[in-house]
């Protein structure tokens, strides 16, 4: 009989938990490759009307070996930074696969801006998100004939909480509607073209936003962007990190998406066939991704108190809970190779941070909330699922002087591969003079 995944889908069993524990410290970052490669076939198979690219938003978990794998899937690349952008180069990853949607305005002569005019020539797509961003740009656009992307800021948006929520007057991602005027008759004088319209409501938000936004989103392209040919519809789509979490229903989505693009063409003068576009970051990694703890020690406190779990990794190897009250599935493996799955207790999860937040059981307002589960002894793993997205990318890592934990992947052919080494002291104060 093969072994039982710990999580109920993917490869990663109880045995590849101590195996990975053994090759490398705890706490580790472990990537299920099989499960990235799937996720990416349901959003390559997404319906659509007259074509679909997908662009991984590699925000979510950018190491090297991850978006090597992404880019033989045929994905393309989302990148938030123009060092994302540098990144995704020196992975190889064609110019031309690439698109830039960041807060940065590079408009002083300099480094940052030469290297975003060579890019540009080279085919990455510039997704202009301010007024400022435009007018750094829009010359050397013009003289060089590069159509452009504009990212619009709806006026709307939806998100797992309201620090994920990119598209309403609380966030300032993007050219607001009632700026997009300005910057078009600029580009009008400049000629310069407009062939791409980019809207980012938010992660995680409801299904019924995200198809709100693909109606809001055509009647902005109908209205203000004759030129355009392609639609992005931003990523945001829900992933279950947690048994009573729903995921994006990807096909009905599909399917909405290009009933209205189809509609869209019927009803538009110039009989507009839009290629349409995703960029998903969550969706892609984060059920691909695991967190391996063990447990180091075990406190009460008192009669009316909690019974805490202490383990190696907290806040600085997955910061969301802290910063968002995210629950992650926490599974129990014994040193020896065996799942622990029968509750046995109410527990509060804790790191080794000095900061009474450092619990990966939280709420949203960063109470803490024990968690019933099997009660692990000293030197068993606790696991947090889920962990494949804005865990090691968004960490925290060098606080209280802990080092970046390393990542290994299990590859499809059920091979664990060192991806990252886990950082070393040195590393951590070398910068210092
Ligand atoms: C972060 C981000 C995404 C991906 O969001 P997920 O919730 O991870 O799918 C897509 N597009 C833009 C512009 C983003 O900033």
């Amino acid at each position: 009989m093969t072994e039982e995944s710990i999580s109920g889908f993917g490869s990663v069993t109880p045995g590849v938990i101590v195996k990975t524990a053994k090759k490398v410290r705890t706490p580790a970052y472990l990537i299920d490759e099989g499960v990235v490669s799937d996720k990416c076939d349901i959003l390559l198979s997404m319906p659509n009307a007259y074509g679909l690219t997908v662009l991984y938003s590699m925000k979510a978990n950018s190491t090297r070996r991850i978006l090597q794998s992404v880019d033989k899937k045929g994905l393309h690349f989302d990148a938030s930074s123009l060092n994302e952008a540098r990144r995704l180069v020196l992975v190889g990853v064609p110019y031309g696969k690439i698109m830039l949607t960041s807060q940065e305005v590079h408009n002083r002569s300099g480094r940052d801006k030469k290297d975003l005019e060579n890019m540009m020539m080279h085919g990455l797509k510039y997704n202009v998100c301010s007024l400022r961003q435009f007018n750094s740009i829009a010359n050397f656009a013009a003289i060089n004939k590069i159509n452009l992307s504009m990212r619009v800021h709806p006026g709307v948006g939806s998100g797992e909480s309201s620090t994920r929520n990119t598209g309403d007057k609380y966030s300032c991602f993007g050219v607001h509607l009632s700026d997009i005027k300005d910057i078009l008759k600029i580009a009008e004088e400049k000629t310069v073209v407009f062939d791409k319209v980019h809207v980012h409501i938010g992660s995680g938000g409801d299904q019924k936003k995200w198809e709100e936004n693909i109606d809001r989103e055509l009647a902005i392209l109908k209205e203000y962007f004759p030129l355009a040919d392609t639609i992005n519809f931003g990523g945001g789509l829900k992933e279950a990190r947690m048994p009573n979490e729903t995921a994006a229903d990807i096909k009905k989505l599909g399917l909405y998406a290009k009933k209205r693009i189809i509609e869209f063409r019927e009803n538009d003068v110039y009989k507009r066939e839009l290629t349409m576009e995703i960029e998903p970051g969550t969706y892609v990694v984060a059920n691909a991704g695991y967190i391996i703890t063990r447990v180091i020690d075990k406190k009460r406190t008192g009669e009316d108190g909690f019974n805490f779990i202490i383990t190696d990794g907290g806040m600085e190897v997955n910061t969301r809970p802290l910063l968002y009250g995210s629950q992650h599935p926490l599974y129990v493996v014994t040193r020896e190779g065996k799942q622990l799955k029968k509750n046995t207790g109410e527990f509060v999860v804790v790191g080794r941070c000095c900061e009474s937040g450092d619990s990966q059981t939280l709420d949203e307002h960063g109470h803490i909330m024990p968690r019933k589960m099997p009660e692990p002894s000293i030197g068993d793993y606790v696991v947090m699922g889920g962990a494949g997205a804005y865990c090691l990318s968004m960490c925290l890592s060098n606080y209280n002087s802990h080092v970046q934990a390393p990542e290994v992947l299990l590859n499809k052919n059920g091979r664990l591969e060192l991806m990252r080494k886990e950082q070393t002291l040195t590393q951590v104060v070398q910068n210092e003079i």
